[in-house]
């Protein structure tokens, strides 16, 4: 039995992750995309793919790292 760190929730089914050496426990994906996933700087919605980065910002896609003025990332398609 393991309770969720976000919602509080005592689920016999939770699973952990481990996120620079520090355990998270969540009762479900949503739970942890909430709070472990990036942001977007730019639209701000949940980074859950791959994503980009750039100097420690992250990006869900190349349109919105052009928008902020990162031109070189590009899809990795
Ligand atoms: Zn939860
Ligand atoms: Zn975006």
């Amino acid at each position: 039995m393991a309770t969720c760190e976000l919602c509080g929730n005592d689920y016999d089914k939770a699973f952990e992750l481990i996120l620079d050496g520090q355990s998270h426990v969540f009762d479900s994906f949503e739970c942890a995309i909430q709070a472990i996933a990036p942001r977007c700087e730019h639209c701000g919605c949940r980074i859950i793919g791959h994503g980009l980065e750039k100097g420690g910002v992250f990006y869900c896609c190349a349109h919105c790292a052009q928008q902020e003025g990162v031109t070189e990332l590009h899809d990795r398609a």
